[in-house]
């Protein structure tokens, strides 16, 4: 009996899921969690597929492990809780494949060598997952692993989707719109294709609302633009990123407010977004339930800005057959959803107030010619998929 493990490993959070396998090779949720607040006060917590807590650990502060040390922990706890599964690959979220690599790939010592050096193109999250690979490494060098990029299902957008109005050497050099979510809107568009084939096989927007947040507007399932661009900074307000933004910002807090680039790159990825208009929280849930008017403000802001990015990406697909919502805020927030779609009548987009309200699959109404829906999103379940298909090809 067979399982996989998918990690997701950042900064100060690794995301995980375990699966066994089924009759026909297919992943079985077997369990999914997180370990939250690494460097401060690590906690690890997981499910069964049926939603009961089947681990729950904090560390006290002062005795914390490290990044290394709780994914050891971590992988011990699987091996543990999969009794008779033979964990036989570990699949892992790595945000940044470059121009190299359009698909998942087997790791090998070359492959880590090219993945360290795009590290300086996503230095908050590329060095975390690599790191997480030699960990696994170190523990088990016998184990398949499989990293699965962030920027592959962005990798054959047209060139002009690619490009900033920059001198053509710096575009040669790297400096381009690589795109992430890659995986989110993966399982979207595989997912849409099953419910939904005749609006997979369309023009479609999805938005991945979370904490991150971003759009892909896709034709026929493939990327054809989408708003983040050389670094996840780029395009939507976020929980604590600011989004585009004009670039002569960046210069005038550096030249004329006197911030290093490590105080800007502080403000813009972590004290923007929808914390920084708020001054309150990044989280979407806790401003819906403020009375506070800078909770509202941000609110609006961030709606705002999805709608007037949304009507961009339109004009990218040439029209529009159908918008796909997912991710925290996407799959959960109704007001959100509502505000996007209303922003977009003049579009010909319309909601179900009531099919809204209750998060149903499909959300416009009955024969609207644009069809909304939620289609919740699973970024481990996508890993996992990879990782087998990478195993059964090699076998
Ligand atoms: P991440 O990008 O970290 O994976 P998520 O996709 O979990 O983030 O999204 C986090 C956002 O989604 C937060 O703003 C949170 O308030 C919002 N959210 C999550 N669950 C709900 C819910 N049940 N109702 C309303 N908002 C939610």
């Amino acid at each position: 009996m067979k399982a996989v493990v998918s990690l997701n490993s950042g900064s100060s959070s690794i995301k995980f899921a375990l699966y066994t396998l089924d009759a026909r090779g297919g992943p079985v949720l077997a369990a999914g969690g997180k370990i939250e607040g690494i460097g401060t006060a690590p906690r690890l917590t997981a499910r069964d597929a049926a939603g009961v807590v089947v681990a729950d650990r904090t560390w006290p502060a002062d005795a914390a492990p490290d990044h290394g040390a709780l994914l050891e922990t971590l992988f011990a706890w699987g091996v543990d809780h999969l009794g008779d599964h033979e964990v036989i690959a570990v699949g892992h979220r790595v945000v940044h494949g470059g121009t190299a690599f359009a698909a998942p790939r087997r790791v090998d010592p070359a492959l880590l060598d090219a993945l360290d050096a795009l590290s300086p193109l996503a230095p908050l999250h590329q060095p975390h997952n690599l790191s997480a690979i030699r960990t696994i490494a170190a523990l088990r060098p016998d184990l398949p692993q499989i990293a699965c990029f962030d920027t592959a299902f962005h990798h054959d957008r047209p060139e002009v989707a690619t490009r900033f109005a920059l001198p053509r050497a710096l575009h040669d050099e790297g400096i381009r719109r690589y795109g992430f979510h890659g995986l989110s809107y993966e399982y979207v568009a595989a997912r849409l294709a099953q419910v939904d084939p005749a609006m997979a096989a369309g023009r479609v927007i999805a938005a991945h609302l979370g904490n991150g947040a971003s759009l892909c507007a896709m034709r026929a399932g493939r990327s054809v633009d989408t708003t983040m661009g050389f670094t996840a900074l780029d395009g939507l307000m976020m929980g604590t990123r600011s989004g585009s933004l004009d670039p002569g910002v960046v210069l005038h807090l550096q030249t004329r407010c006197g911030l290093s680039p490590a105080e800007v790159e502080d403000l813009l990825y972590k004290r923007s977004g929808l914390l920084g208009v708020s001054g309150l929280s990044s989280d979407m849930r806790a401003l819906s339930q403020s009375s506070a008017p800078e909770a509202r403000e941000a609110i609006d802001l961030f709606a705002w800005r999805a709608t007037r990015e949304m009507a961009g990406l339109i004009a990218s697909i040439g029209g529009l057959d159908g918008i796909v919502f997912t991710a925290g805020i996407g799959e959960n927030n109704a007001d959100i959803r509502a505000r996007i779609c209303q922003g977009l009548a003049w579009a010909g987009v319309a909601v179900d107030e009531t099919a809204n309200a209750r998060h149903r699959p499909i959300i416009s109404p009955p024969g609207a010619g644009i069809t909304v829906r939620v289609v919740p999103t699973d970024e481990e379940r996508m890993i996992a998929l990879h990782t087998l298909r990478l195993i059964e090809e090699n076998a």
